[in-house]
């Protein structure tokens, strides 16, 4: 079976749908949830769903079969990351699954940033355990950065930590969910890592110019010191450390870290990768 943890996720879903879409029938596919409520629409597709928690490593016994090829979606939970991927990698284990697909960060053992350190560290521990891995390296998605168009617009600018000369090779969600159907299903892609990002690095100064042209409103972005970043993170709610975690990321993005284009991602999905401009303009047709 193939096997997809996070399922309910934004990408999970993403996933589940691709897989299906070529051709994986319902029947040979196992979605892992936490809730059979937010499954339920993959339940009625035929999909096999199994209610697990990583932090509940009790309820991973018996998902996994020998032979299975799974994708370990990681945990949005900063910090419970490590124990909470260490229960799913153990289970894959004892069960002798055939490959263990994971999604990690851009640069891998590389990404020194803060945010990284989980993803560093659940590499390890899957080489650790001997299993056929697939690494997917996923760069930023896209829909980070456009998540609040509207905002944006009404305040006439982007201000964050990035240097104006800071680049970021974003891709859109459903890019790296093709990307991850395709080690899924294809051959050729245990024991690598690939390094995924959009074909092209972007500047927050050519974001806020193309948000521009398509709302028709000024748009500039504005670089303030990683001091002011977090305060401002602080005054909108962020606990403390995750501000600082954030900041961390504009001062690692400043440096380069997220610029790369190795075409690992439009190479593996057949097709370039979605462009900024249509992402914007995907998000400002559901703002
Ligand atoms: P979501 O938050 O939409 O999905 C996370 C998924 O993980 C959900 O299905 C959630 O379950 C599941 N999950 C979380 N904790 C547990 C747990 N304890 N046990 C079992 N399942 C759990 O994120 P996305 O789908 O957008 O992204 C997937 C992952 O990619 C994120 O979790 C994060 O690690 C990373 N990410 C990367 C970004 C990037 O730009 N590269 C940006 C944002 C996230 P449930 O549906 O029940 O909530």
């Amino acid at each position: 079976s193939i096997v997809v943890t996070g399922a309910t996720g934004q990408l999970g879903r993403l996933v589940v749908a691709d897989l299906l879409a070529a051709g994986v029938p319902a029947s040979g596919l196992t979605a892992v949830a936490r809730s059979k409520e937010k499954a339920a629409d993959l339940i009625e597709q035929g999909v096999q769903v199994a209610i697990a928690d990583y932090d509940q490593p009790d309820t991973l016994n018996g998902v996994l079969q020998a032979g299975d090829r799974v994708l370990l979606i990681s945990g949005n939970e900063l910090g419970r990351r490590i124990p909470q991927h260490q229960a799913v990698i153990d289970a894959a284990k004892a069960a002798g699954v055939a490959q263990l697909a994971y999604t990690g960060i851009f640069g891998g053992p590389k990404a020194e940033f803060r945010l990284a350190a989980d993803h560093r560290g659940t590499e390890q521990l899957i080489l650790d355990s001997g299993l056929p891995y697939t690494f997917l390296r996923n760069n930023w998605y896209t829909e980070v950065s456009t998540t609040d168009l509207a905002g944006i617009v009404e305040r006439g600018a982007i201000v964050n930590g990035v240097a104006a000369d800071g680049r970021l090779a974003t891709a859109a969600r459903a890019d790296y969910a093709a990307a991850a159907a395709a080690v899924l299903t294809g051959d050729g892609h245990l024991n690598t890592a690939y390094e995924l990002s959009g074909d092209a690095a972007w500047t927050y100064g050519e974001f806020a110019a193309e948000l521009s042209r398509q709302s028709g409103k000024p748009v500039v972005h504005r670089t303030i010191s990683r001091a002011e970043n977090k305060a401002m993170l602080v005054s909108v709610g962020l606990p403390e450390g995750f501000a600082d975690v954030l900041a961390d990321v504009d001062e690692a993005i400043s440096n380069g870290v997220l610029a790369g284009t190795p075409g690992d991602l439009s190479r593996l999905i057949g097709r370039p990768t979605t462009p900024l401009a249509t992402s914007i303009a995907d998000a400002l047709a559901k703002a």
